[in-house]
């Protein structure tokens, strides 16, 4: 590359010195030439004019002899040859040759245009002398009568002499002016290709990551220019990279200090970056560049993987790792290529979540025993007493023992149900036919408080798959609250159905749930005015144990508030196609 732009400019420029030169040179030399053969001429003429003088006296009176003698002396004298020829043309004196042996001249062309137009020239070979000769020629007049035709010659050669002579000295001036074109080419090439050749080295150095490489040019043209845009930019390059290598460090340091386990996956499903606990997590300390699935041998993980691919989205599971428990969140990165899986060890919480679950179980099924016997003797105690002050306070005990029996109990279920989610026995059973005898239990609680009751079958409902006792507390339990917190008007019961799910809808135009309790209502133990519920019997475990059997059927339970008017659950369950 380096030679050959070089190359091609030197080349380039020595071509157009070459073709100038061979098109000036013969043009100047023929023009020199042409130049000195007027001048030549010219010369000649004033030396005819001259010479027409002294001669026309000897020819008028016809003195041939003393002519021809005096024409020797004077061609020698001047160095020209001189010949006068009579208008018949033949030759009476010559300074070169004897003029009896000489031919006629009459022929020639400058004599014959002499005679004609009074001055002839001509360049030719002299059949007489042997060589080429410069001729001019000039009648000599007497009253207007041609006597004589005086002609001077020069030898051609002694023009060529002189004009190789300068040929020789222009060549040298040429060589000179060719070599030093030479050298004006080497330096110019070499001025012009050698910032370039420089810049190259330079790109090709920042190419592999130098970006320390600057190109120092002393000329002020556009190359210059280039050149400071090159060092600008390798500038701006050097401080990119420093700022994203301090980046990198940075987002390194931070990657290695947190607790979770990280690591991100590329488009091919290897590992590209890990941290320390992430690699502790997994028991392995060399996993760049791994696949994930050679690193975590788990269906639940690829199936993650997989899925968080397909959905775009981020997605948060529990997986189990080496009989630890973890938090999995999946993450599709901007440039959607890479997955940033983050571990986050919660066995600890579900360690103490089954504590606490087991310590509750143990306590409630503890307490049964004891509160029942309380139970038994407070009754007993009620019917052997007839003090109404003791009466008072039996009656207070027995409304509590009965109180707690319900926590407690409802406590159990719930364990019950956590504890064994496989614990649905399914049935075919049809909606409608359950739910006229729920509705039965509450026949007298409605005419006791004056409420009316809408029940709206759906006769097309599909019979479904489920646990009719579960749902019967699910049912007992909404029902229950629509007429514990309902003091006026109705309660409406649906029954819906589409293609795939069948929806219950339990609507009372009782009290309202207020909106910011509604995202916790299903919580254990949460209530919204807990004197009321304490007052109605309530113990705030109600809805959980509904949610809970809900899920259990793969169903799902919403409320819709209605201000004014009542609050509406809405039960959905979805319809088995088997
Ligand atoms: P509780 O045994 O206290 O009724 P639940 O879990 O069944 O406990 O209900 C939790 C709380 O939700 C109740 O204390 C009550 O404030 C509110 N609630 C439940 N159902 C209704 C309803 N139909 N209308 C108004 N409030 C309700």
């Amino acid at each position: 590359m380096k030679n050959s732009f070089f190359v091609k400019i030197f080349c380039g420029y020595l071509f157009v010195v070459i073709i100038i030169l061979a098109i000036t040179f013969p043009l100047t030399f023929k023009a020199i030439r042409h130049h000195h053969i007027d001048i030549s001429t010219s010369n000649l003429k004033n030396l005819c004019n001259t010479l027409k003088l002294k001669i026309s006296p000897l020819l008028e009176n016809n003195q041939i002899k003393k002519l021809d003698t005096l024409i020797k002396v004077l061609g020698e004298q001047l160095n020209t040859r001189l010949t006068i020829i009579n208008p018949e043309g033949i030759v009476l004196a010559d300074s070169e040759k004897d003029p009896t042996l000489m031919e006629s001249h009459k022929n020639r062309i400058e004599i014959i245009q002499a005679i004609q137009s009074g001055f002839g020239t001509s360049l030719r070979y002299s059949a007489s002398v042997k060589e080429e000769m410069l001729y001019v020629a000039m009648p000599m007049e007497n009253n207007g009568k041609i006597y004589g035709v005086i002609r001077t010659s020069l030898f051609s050669n002694e023009i060529n002499t002189l004009l190789n002579n300068l040929k020789m000295n222009i060549i040298k001036i040429a060589i000179i002016i060719v070599v030093v074109l030479i050298i004006g080419a080497f330096l110019f090439s070499r001025s012009v290709s050698k910032p370039l050749n420089e810049l190259a080295i330079a790109s090709s150095k920042v190419a592999k990551g130098n970006f320390n490489t600057k190109v120092f040019i002393n000329s002020g043209n556009e190359v210059k220019e280039l050149a400071d845009s090159f060092n600008y930019m390798t500038d701006q390059i050097n401080t990119l990279f420093t700022q994203l290598s301090h980046q990198k460090e940075e987002l390194n340091s931070i990657i290695s200090s947190i607790n979770e386990g990280l690591c991100v996956i590329n488009k091919d499903g290897a590992i590209s970056i890990s941290n320390d606990s992430f690699r502790k997590t997994i028991q392995n300390d060399s996993v760049k560049g791994e696949l994930y699935w050679n690193v975590i041998r788990k269906t639940r993980f690829d199936e993650l993987m997989k899925k968080v691919r397909c959905e775009q989205n981020s997605i948060v599971d529990e997986i189990e790792l080496n009989d630890r428990i973890f938090l999995c969140s999946a993450t599709l990165c901007s440039n959607e290529d890479d997955i940033v899986v983050t571990l986050h060890d919660i066995t600890k919480v579900r360690n103490l979540e089954k504590t606490k679950k087991d310590f509750v179980t143990n306590v409630s099924h503890e307490l049964r025993t004891p509160l029942t016997a309380i139970k038994g003797f407070v009754e007993t105690l009620q019917e052997a007493n007839n003090n109404d002050e003791n009466m008072h306070y039996l009656d207070i005990i027995n409304r509590h023992t009965d109180r707690v029996i319900r926590i407690v109990n409802d406590l159990l279920l719930l364990s019950k149900l956590e504890g064994s989610p496989d614990s649905l026995e399914l049935e075919k059973i049809n909606l409608n036919n359950l739910m006229e005898n729920i509705l039965k239990i509450f026949d007298q609680r409605l005419k006791d408080k004056n409420l009316a009751l809408k029940f709206n079958r759906d006769d097309k409902l599909p019979i479904i798959k489920a646990d009719p006792f579960k749902l019967e507390q699910v049912f007992i339990n909404l029902i229950d609250n629509a007429i514990k917190y309902t003091e006026r008007g109705e309660i409406e019961i649906s029954l819906s159905h589409n293609n795939e799910t069948i929806t219950i809808e339990v609507q009372d135009t009782g009290i309202c749930i207020p909106k910011e309790h509604l995202t916790r209502i299903f919580e254990r133990f949460y209530v919204v005015d807990s004197s009321r519920s304490r007052k109605l019997g309530g113990t705030g475990l109600g809805l959980a144990i509904v949610k809970h059997i809900v899920n259990l059927h793969n169903g799902n339970i919403d409320i819709k508030n209605i201000p004014g008017a009542g609050t509406n659950f809405i039960v959905t369950l979805p319809v088995s196609h088997s």
